[in-house]
């Protein structure tokens, strides 16, 4: 769709219009002394340990390098995915999972190198003279540097390179290195939020255009090996809902298998197919009608503001580090914070949200005639058949504790009678139910012990 005063092209080809091709790039001799150890690249540190090479790889793709961008950004995906364990970054980048390509990440934290020495694998990619395909990531939303160059600034920026008739330093923009690297990209990655749809620099307000890596590279952008972009969102994201998905491309870009599965916003659609709600800790309580009235009770959120029935997110599944912990599991409430109306649409947060009224009214009612349905046939269930038959239960944990009422085990019997119903071994009558001579003997050497019977019990 082409907005009043927009023309059809994407703002990353109105980007590159505005800023023309760039032939300048660092000189490798005279890169300096940057890195550690200096002029020394992590890949090279790397690679001696690396599990894969040349002799064990399985696929045609032995690397792969891949580049991390950060926008309007946090930090956060890349604390989340440091977390990651199935598959971890320590695993991806020492090739140590058979059949995936080595990673040689560049990532402007966790790398060694600094200065032009980390941008130097990027300036090969652009010149197309990278020794290996190369994916690139983006973690926070992409700012409209085009109001920023209006001033000679810019939002967010990586590195400095070579510009202009004198050579003359620049930062070069986040946007920048996305809308030229975008288009020789094995894969194009959006993680988190505000990479996939905006998120919080997006919301209302939005002096700097902030905007998705989708919307930046348009509905047409396909990656060289023919894919759109892929979207892992949460704010934080789940690292190994991330680390997985890499895993999953890395292994179709290998020609081991199809295209994973992706829904119709390029989301894992095996990962975020279902709802929090689902899944959720909490569910039961929400079933039967019973809510937390304030942070910290054990009951359903969604009466202090959880989104979770109609947000997709696996994090009540998943959990958030390694299957532990997560929203719910944690004491919070879901705020939505996977989704592409994230945040303008939950807010405020931890009120409640109203579409919920009918179906917690609902329960509610369900609730008021389930719950002590329930308590009953459990109160039930919390005594052997032995203890139904000599009418006394043996704890040592209570002084006194009072036997079911005589309408209590008529229910009980008839609940039983209805349970057996179905069940062809039936016998007729009986407390213990089943028709062979074990339970046979055993009904009558627990006659025998019953107070009355032959050989009366010590109680
Ligand atoms: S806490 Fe949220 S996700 Fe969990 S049961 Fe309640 S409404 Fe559903
Ligand atoms: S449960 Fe909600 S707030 Fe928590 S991670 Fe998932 S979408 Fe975000």
């Amino acid at each position: 769709m082409v907005y009043a005063g927009m023309s059809a092209k994407t703002p990353a080809e109105r980007l590159l219009d505005l800023l023309g091709p760039v032939n300048q790039f660092h000189d490798p001799v005279e890169l300096g002394d940057f890195g550690m150890p200096s002029r020394a690249f992590m890949e090279d540190m790397l690679e001696p340990v690396a599990s894969a090479g040349p002799g064990s790889r399985l696929g045609p793709l032995e690397k792969i390098h891949v580049f991390w961008f950060a926008g309007m950004s946090c930090d956060g995906c890349s604390v989340a995915v440091t977390g990651a364990t199935a598959p971890s970054v320590e695993g991806l980048v020492l090739g140590a999972h058979p059949g995936l390509p080595r990673v040689i990440l560049h990532h402007p934290v966790l790398n060694m190198e600094a200065g032009p020495s980390y941008m130097r694998p990027h300036e090969l990619a652009v010149q197309g003279k990278l020794d290996a395909p190369y994916a690139i990531v983006l973690e926070g939303s992409i700012s409209d540097e085009t109001i920023a160059m209006q001033t000679g600034g810019y939002w967010s920026g990586q590195g400095e390179e070579p510009w202009g008739p004198n050579g003359e330093m620049r930062t070069v923009s986040t946007d920048e290195w996305i809308a030229r690297l975008s288009q020789g990209a094995a894969a194009s990655i959006a993680i988190g939020t505000c990479a996939t749809w905006g998120g919080i620099p997006a919301a209302r307000g939005n002096p700097t255009g902030a905007m998705s890596l989708m919307d930046f590279l348009g509905q047409d952008y396909r990656s060289a090996f023919g894919v759109p972009v892929v979207n892992i969102p949460g704010c934080a994201p789940i690292g190994d809902n991330f680390t997985e998905t890499v895993a999953a491309v890395l292994y179709f870009l290998q020609g081991f298998g199809p295209l994973p599965e992706f829904d119709e916003l390029g989301r894992p659609a095996w990962l975020f197919g279902e709802t929090v709600h689902r899944h959720c800790v909490r569910g039961a309580y929400y079933e039967e009608g019973t809510y937390a009235a304030e942070f910290g009770d054990k009951e359903c959120l969604v009466e202090i503001g959880c989104w979770g029935p109609v947000v997709n997110c696996n994090i009540t599944s998943r959990g958030a580090i390694n299957h532990v912990g997560g929203c719910m599991n944690a004491g919070g409430a879901c705020i939505g914070c996977t989704m592409p109306g994230f945040p303008d649409k939950f807010t405020p947060f931890y009120k409640r949200p109203p579409g919920s009224m009918a179906s917690t009214g609902m329960a509610r009612m369900m609730g008021s005639v389930v719950r002590p349905l329930r308590r009953y046939s459990n109160a039930h269930l919390n005594r052997e058949v032995r203890w139904d038959l000599q009418n006394d239960t043996p704890t040592g944990w209570a002084r006194e504790r009072s036997e079911p009422s005589g309408l209590s085990n008529f229910g009980h019997r008839f609940y039983d009678r209805m349970r057996r119903s179905g069940d062809t071994g039936r016998r007729r009558g009986g407390e213990w139910g089943k028709r062979d001579e074990w339970s046979d003997e055993r009904d009558s050497s627990t006659e025998r012990m019953l107070p009355g019977g032959v050989g009366h019990h010590n109680q």
